[in-house]
């Protein structure tokens, strides 16, 4: 029997859960119930209720206030450890492609879309409106990968164009960039339901799609938003404070974990942790952010 929570209550819950995978704890489970367990629960706890009434009405009053009954000792514990679920692998990345000469760049990312088609390779295509391939340029030094649509994505069929794309477009302007000089893709095309984190079997499944589009860029830099897209990138399960702040190797680039900009929309205070790691990815580039007043 499925149990609906108060509203408060599982807002409250979604809520927690976006900010604990946004900090890349993504780890958590609900430990299966055992159904045959629960069951028996109810049972016993319904004879011990019907006990209790007919003890209560049978004892004098003044009986019961000298000498308070014992609780019964529980039939059986409550809190039964079952196994925790293994972790879902994270697919093995494909070989690195042969270097795409610029020119061709257009032709080879539009064959890419092409083989994804109309895709319906994981369960997320049944929600989607639009798949989101990428935006931006081929030949961008700096490529920006995030985890999946969202809603105002999956209708306009392109990345990062709700308030959280708001919020990159003026992270590309503060490194002296424009939106249209990088490219911006994410591990999954299609919208999860409910703007949830995708399931490794969609990444795993989506992913490869990704890595073909990085390796025809073939950008300098690489800065993964969020944890999802680091785990994915980087084929490790890791908090992200154990990732931010340095410099890792990816195929031909250098890569570089922050925060997503939805989760520096809901907890605005880590703005100058994720300025501190674009200005490695600027440092990298060698970039300076452009003088105040607008030049
Ligand atoms: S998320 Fe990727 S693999 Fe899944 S249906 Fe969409 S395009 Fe295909």
């Amino acid at each position: 029997m499925t149990v609906r929570l108060d509203p408060a209550v599982e807002q409250a819950l979604a809520a927690r859960m976006r900010f604990c995978r946004d900090l890349g704890l993504t780890e958590l489970y609900r430990r299966p119930v055992d159904a045959a367990l629960l069951e028996k629960f109810a049972q016993t706890a319904q004879a011990e209720s019907s006990r209790n009434i007919a003890s209560v009405a049978s004892v004098p009053a003044s009986t019961e206030r000298e000498s308070p009954r014992e609780a019964p000792a529980a039939p059986f514990p409550l809190h039964q450890e079952s196994a925790i679920p293994p972790r879902k692998p994270i697919a093995a990345q494909p070989e690195i492609a042969a270097p795409v000469d610029p020119a061709d760049r257009v032709a080879a990312l539009r064959a890419i879309r092409d083989d994804i088609g109309d895709c319906t390779r994981c369960a997320l295509h049944k929600g989607r409106n639009k798949i989101v391939f990428a935006d931006g340029s081929p030949n961008a030094r700096l490529l920006f990968v995030g985890e999946g649509p969202g809603a105002d994505e999956d209708k306009q069929g392109l990345p990062f164009v709700g308030r959280a794309g708001q919020l990159l477009n003026n992270m590309i302007a503060a490194m002296g960039l424009k939106r249209e000089e990088v490219y911006i893709a994410n591990v999954v095309k299609c919208r999860p339901p409910g703007n949830r984190t995708p399931e490794p079997d969609e990444a795993n499944t989506c992913s490869p799609f990704l890595f073909r589009q990085i390796d025809v860029v073939r950008p300098e830099v690489i800065v993964a938003l969020g944890a999802t897209a680091a785990t994915y990138l980087l084929g490790q399960r890791q908090p992200l404070a154990g990732l931010r702040g340095r410099i890792h190797g990816f195929r031909n680039s250098k890569l570089i974990v922050t925060y997503h900009p939805a989760f520096l929309l809901r907890d605005p205070r880590q703005k100058k942790e994720a300025w501190a790691d674009l200005q490695i990815a600027m440092r990298e580039l060698g970039l300076k952010p452009p003088a105040k007043g607008g030049e």
